[in-house]
This record gives structure tokens, sequence and C-alpha cells, in this order.
């Protein structure tokens, strides 16, 4: 497929590229930026034209923290919604979550993933698999078969490996092979059955809640062991002021540690409970007021390097129950990028292109996040353009977000995998394998 992305201000931080540019992708790859190319001037083929005109583009958005609930919780959400819910938002690829019905703790789930991937998803697809087995925190997975399967990276999100020793036994056995740690940090003890945090909202309602501790000594614990073991250790969706400050502090030190934050962390604080509903329940909880301007701040001043959803759909039932009793997490592919235009207005677009593309690919060691000419025909295009989110009409089977109604300042307008033009102004494309 041969397409011409026309008269759009073209960001790429990976070459330092901000200007109006056209675009020619020819056999799914980047075939030439220039100031202003003709469908023609290359004569052969198909030629799809998308008009870019006051828009922005930019290389395919990967979204780096997704749960697919395939296999086993189709009920939930399937490989084709998942991906049709990311491209709808903007994402060309998506890395999932190994947190399925079985856990992706074998070889033969990560070429499951993959397989079924390769006949139903939309965006590209990159399997995590589990640093446990059975994501129960006792027994290694074994990261080089699941590494040779196709899993790009590690981790029992969902869970933290609770036991410091399992953890860094599993840091050393998996030092060299391909695939950072991702870490959910919640110390389950400190957890317990909190259904929000601890705060003055939790003491109003007096909901059984976990004070932002139970975060902040897992990310000490880890980035220790990250720092001790020498294995690259990503921190999924950091929710405190502390996190971050001990980032920084394990960063002046020489660890090579990153981290990510999503949009409901950005923008939403525990007020947002004013009832039982557990629309906005999720783990991490909606932390303070505090927290939320000291992770925008974060991303500011660079020490957040990736913008990730944890999109985690549930059935509409299984939300409606009340808060002690509903599963956390919702979906969040389709509002993210307006959700984090919203929440850091003053963020510089070539910034916050690279927390959405470079960024993430290069801590997974996949293909993507540039422009260059030769590498993967994904573009996303978006607009500084205002609109409301209309949960009704999310691709993703779960129906559920926080920003239900919310009204965004920038959306995606196209979404572009492989130079098959997938989504347009909200309408999907027919599926073409990629
Ligand atoms: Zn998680």
């Amino acid at each position: 497929m041969n397409l011409l992305i026309r008269g759009g201000r073209v960001v790429d931080p990976s070459q330092s590229l901000d200007a109006k540019r056209d675009v020619r992708i020819e056999n799914g790859l980047i075939a030439q930026i220039s100031e202003h190319l003709e469908p023609d001037d290359w004569g052969f083929g198909e030629t799809g034209v998308v008009d870019a005109e006051n828009a922005i583009v930019a290389p395919g958005f990967i979204d780096m923290h997704v749960h697919l609930r395939e296999p086993g919780q189709t009920h939930k959400e399937t490989i084709a919604t998942g991906t049709a819910a990311a491209v709808a938002g903007g994402f060309t690829s998506v890395a999932c979550m190994p947190n399925t019905k079985p856990p992706l703790d074998t070889p033969a789930l990560i070429t499951e993933v993959l397989r079924l991937a390769g006949e139903a998803a939309l965006a590209r697809v990159y399997p995590i698999a589990a640093i446990t087995k059975d994501r129960a925190g006792r027994e290694l997975a074994p990261f080089w078969r699941l590494h040779d399967a196709g899993a790009v990276a590690f981790s029992d999100d969902g869970s933290t490996v609770a036991d410091a020793r399992v953890l860094r036994q599993a840091a050393l056995y998996a030092r060299d092979v391909p695939g950072v740690f991702i870490e959910h940090c919640e110390d389950p003890a400190l957890k317990g059955d909190a259904v929000m945090n601890e705060g003055d909202a939790s003491l109003r309602f007096g909901a059984s809640a976990a004070p932002g501790l139970a975060e902040d000594v897992i990310v000490a614990r880890d980035l220790l062991i990250c720092g001790e073991t020498g294995k690259p250790f990503h921190l999924a969706h950091l929710s405190t002021a502390t996190s971050v400050d001990l980032v920084r502090f394990a960063r002046s030190r020489g660890t090579a540690c990153t981290c990510e934050v999503t949009p409901h962390h950005l923008l939403l604080d525990d007020h947002r409970f004013t009832d039982f509903r557990a629309d906005a329940k999720v783990n991490p909880p909606l932390r303070g007021q505090r927290d939320c301007e000291a992770l925008r701040a974060a991303v500011r001043d660079g020490t957040i390097d990736v913008l990730a959803t944890d999109h985690a759909p549930h059935t509409r039932e299984e939300k409606a129950g009340l808060l002690a009793d509903a599963p956390p997490g919702f979906s969040g592919l389709e509002v993210a990028l307006g959700a984090y235009a919203l929440a850091l207005p003053d963020l510089p677009l070539e910034r916050f292109v690279a927390l959405l593309s470079a960024n993430p690919a290069r801590i997974l060691g996949i293909p993507g996040g540039t422009l260059r000419v030769g590498s993967l025909g994904d573009v996303t295009v978006f607009a500084e353009e205002r609109w409301t989110a209309d949960v009704s009409r999310f691709q993703s089977l779960g129906k559920n977000t926080p920003f239900d109604g919310w009204t965004f300042p920038r959306r995606p307008i196209a979404t572009v995998v492989a130079g098959n033009l997938l989504m347009y102004r909200g309408r999907l494309a027919a599926r073409t394998p990629v």
C-alpha cells in the first residue's frame, strides 16, 4: 500500500524534525519526507492520500501498557476489539500485559497471542510475558524461551513480585535476556483489601484504604534491586510524589530505570469519589492532589519517560458493582491522547510525541517510534481540536471510563499502520493484516 500524508506539521523527535512536510509510505515503510510530494511522483500502485492540513504528523504512537484480556477473558476485551480501540485512539502498537487466563508464562501462550494478533489485530501487538510462573511470585518463568517466542518484556503486572528474594533472583537470571522488567509497585501487606487511597476522602466514606506508602516502599525496593543486579527496570503507572522523587534519586546514582504515568493519575485525585460507584476504582488508586501535581511536574522535567494508558477493560455489569466489589481499572486507549493534552497543556509537542513513540520503542526494543526513511510506515496524525468523550462509542468492549463526557483539547485524526489507513476521523477501516 502506498500512502501520501500531505500538508501536516511533521514532529519527529528521533530526527529533531519539526516542520511542514509531506510523508510518503511505500511497501509498508517510510519512503520519503519532503516539502512537497505529489501522489504521481512514483506513479504505480494504489495511492491513498491523507489530508493532514492543520494537523500534526508523528511516528505511530505506542502504548506499552495495555490489557487485551485474550486468552481467557474475551467477555471483557479481545485482541480484535482492543486493537480496534487502539487505532481509534491513535495508537499503532500496543504491548499487552500477561495477566490473562491463563497468564502468559509459557512460550506456547506467547506464540498463541501472536497468532491471534496475526489473525485479528488492527494495531501491532507485542506480548509481555510473566516474571514468575502463574504470576504467583514463587518460581521464575523461562525467560530465554519466552523471549525467543516473541515476548518483548517481563511483568507480573496486576501484582507485585512480593518476595524480594524471588525478584532479585529473577533479575539476575534475566539480566542478559533482552526485555525490561515492568514492575507494578504495590506492597500487598500495606495494600491489604484497600479499594482506594488513604486520605480525607477515604475517611469520609469509611472505605478500606491504603497509603501511598504501599507504592513507595516497593518503588524504593525495586530501584535498589535494579541498581544492584543491573537488570533494566521500568516502573509502571507511578502514582505518588515520593515515587518520582525516588526515581530521581536512583538515577542520580546511575540506576538504569525508566517509568510511566497514566492519564488518570495525571488528571484525577481521590476527591473524584463522591459516592460508592466504582467507575474510577483502579490500581494503584487515584491519590491526593499533591501527587497529581507532582506527576505532572515529573513529566515536564523529564523524570517520566512514557505516557501509557493501563487500558484495563471490564464489562459494564462488573464495573456497575459497588466500590468494594467491582474490579479495578477501565478502558483508556480511546481517551488517552485528549487526556494527556488536557493534563499537560504546556508540554512541548516534541516531548509529547517522544513520550508516546520514541521512548516506549526504545525501552521495549521494538521497531517504530521514528519516521526515518526505511522505518515502519506507522504514523499517528492528531490535531488541536476540542471534542467530547462518549463511552458508548468506544470500540473497546469495556464501556467504562471516568472521563465519559469530558471535553479534551486534542484528538487523533488518522492512524496508519504499515502504510494502511486504519482510522480516519473516527471511522475505522476493515482489517488489513500487518
Ligand atoms: Zn499494573
